[in-house]
């Protein structure tokens, strides 16, 4: 029984000799008076200060994507390569292709609900969120 005793004092007595090393417990206190270098962890950001300027520069970059309207068929969406003089995307472009989506084709679904709303002087609804979308699809 006491040589068990001597070997539990004596891993304690390593435990705290590698604290000291480490310089994590206050010399001469055997309570755990444990000194962490710096400030605790758990108070720290998440993320550091390199990734939260990627993350800031990210929201910056996505802030200026701005999508395009073409004056032939209305689609809108991003790097439509719209022509600067007729306003026409490359699709439209094509005289063939030009008359395959337009209002004469029944192709223009015409303005939004928001368009309608806002031309109209009414409350303007929110946008469907995707998963609202999803629930009112026939596909
Ligand atoms: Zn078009």
């Amino acid at each position: 029984m006491q040589a068990h005793t001597d070997e539990i004092e004596q891993q304690i007595q390593q435990g705290e000799q590698e604290l000291r090393r480490l310089e994590l417990i206050d010399q001469g206190n055997r309570s755990l008076t444990i000194l962490l270098k710096g400030e605790d962890p758990l108070d720290q950001p998440a993320i550091s200060a390199e990734d939260h300027q990627f993350i800031q520069t990210f929201h910056e970059k996505l802030g200026e994507l701005q999508m395009e309207e073409c004056n032939n068929c209305h689609e809108r969406w991003f790097d439509m390569n719209i022509g600067p003089t007729t306003g026409f995307c490359s699709q439209c472009r094509n005289q063939n292709r030009a008359k395959l989506f337009n209002s004469e084709n029944f192709m223009d679904p015409g303005p939004s609900v928001q368009e309608l709303a806002y031309q109209y002087g009414l409350k303007v609804p929110e946008p469907c969120t995707q998963i609202e979308a999803m629930c009112i699809s026939p596909v």
